[in-house]
């Protein structure tokens, strides 16, 4: 166990279409009162479009003191996209949540964690849109994306640009992300604490939930990017807020923003590594540096 659990929320309406009932912006505020009772402030990454139709709830999540990240301007993969339009769209994203917030937004997340080795130019893009931090990296194999090799602990891309991968427990080359999504509702307590007490979940962990991981009155529909899996969204959503509340009960780790100058300063930055599998042959984009080995190579 090393570092306290920040609280980390992706905000995105993932309804198949407007005939299903509008949830998010109502398990949003039982979160937001939840996470106010307790003086617990995280980081929420909204979806561009969710910005633009629910300004308010946005606005409400800022004055709650959270940070404001991104969480690309419409859920579209990384891999699914070209550095142009993705520049595009993440500058108007930024834009917009820093009209709501009236404070910078320096924290991105790519949807399902699509930054993978064919998408690493996008290191490039948010380093130059004004990004300081993703967290966007799920370095272990997985249905969806995943990145084996890529580091489990906190790391900065060629472009200066500092990457959170998402915590990880396991044993032996079994290794998952036990502290958000469906891992977090399926996992008994239990099994939740001790990995988060004998795993090493890196010194800066952060949990990601969405509001339907707490939503129990959702009408089931088929994700398609969940496939066959997709049934086990629903599982275990009436026990996520009390899971989370026992999560952060000894206390809470500062919004991702505020963690960086800490983990830099404190060296807690992982090794240099390359992080890129020699099959992918991404070139120079391929290798990422600890500071420590930044200033000895200046
Ligand atoms: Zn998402």
């Amino acid at each position: 166990m090393r570092g306290p659990v920040t609280f980390t929320l992706d905000l995105e309406d993932h309804r198949p279409d407007d005939s299903f009932p509008l949830r998010y912006p109502t398990v949003m505020r039982e979160v937001l009162a939840f996470l106010a009772e307790r003086n617990i402030v995280g980081t929420v990454f909204v979806v561009g479009v969710v910005a633009e139709a629910q300004p308010d709830l946005v606005r409400e999540v800022a004055a709650a003191g959270h940070e404001l990240a991104l969480h690309s301007w419409a859920h579209t993969h990384l891999t699914d996209q070209t550095p142009e339009v993705f520049a595009a769209e993440t500058r108007r994203g930024k834009a917009l949540l820093e009209d709501l917030a009236g404070a910078p937004v320096v924290g991105f997340r790519a949807p399902t964690f699509s930054l993978v080795p064919e998408s690493l130019w996008a290191t490039e893009v948010l380093a130059a849109e004004g990004f300081t931090y993703s967290s966007s990296v799920l370095s272990a194999p997985n249905p969806l994306f995943g990145y084996p090799g890529a580091p489990t602990e906190p790391f900065l891309w060629p472009s200066g640009l500092a990457e959170f991968p998402a915590p990880l427990a396991g044993i032996g080359p079994v290794h998952m992300p036990f502290l958000g999504g469906t891992y977090f509702r399926l996992l008994p307590w239990p099994v939740i604490a001790a990995a988060r007490r004998f795993g090493d979940v890196g010194p800066a962990p952060w949990t990601y939930v969405h509001p339907y991981d707490f939503d129990t009155e959702e009408r089931y529909w088929p994700v398609p990017d969940a496939g066959r899996l997709a049934p086990l969204l629903w599982v275990g959503r009436r026990r996520a807020l009390a899971k989370m509340d026992r999560l952060l009960a000894s206390g809470a780790g500062l919004p991702l923003r505020d963690r960086i100058a800490d983990a830099v300063a404190g060296g807690v930055f992982g090794p240099a590594t390359s992080v890129a599998p020699a099959t992918v042959g991404a070139g120079a984009a391929a290798t990422a540096t600890s500071p420590r080995d930044r200033a000895e190579q200046r």
